[in-house]
């Protein structure tokens, strides 16, 4: 048969070359709700992270305009 998610041709119950289950495509939806929610708990996450260095780099930038200097910023060369 032919594998759904990467058109191999195969012998089985498995896709010998992406793994796949016969007949099945491979999907985020095969994920159980309790994986999605994980999942959805670490994108939160990596999203707040991320605001919270736009925001840092924000204020960085606004007292770098006001003083004319920003050499003494702890963060500075991590984030860029
Ligand atoms: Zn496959």
């Amino acid at each position: 048969m032919k594998c759904l998610n990467c058109e191999t041709e195969f012998d089985g119950n498995f896709c010998p070359k992406c793994g796949a289950k016969e007949g099945r495509k491979l999907t985020k939806d095969t994920k159980s709700e309790k994986e999605k929610a994980r999942d959805k708990a670490i994108q939160d996450v990596a999203d707040r992270v991320v605001s919270t260095i736009e925001k840092k780099r924000e204020e960085r930038n606004a007292k770098r305009e006001e003083s004319g200097s920003g050499g003494d910023d702890p963060l500075e060369g991590i984030i860029d």
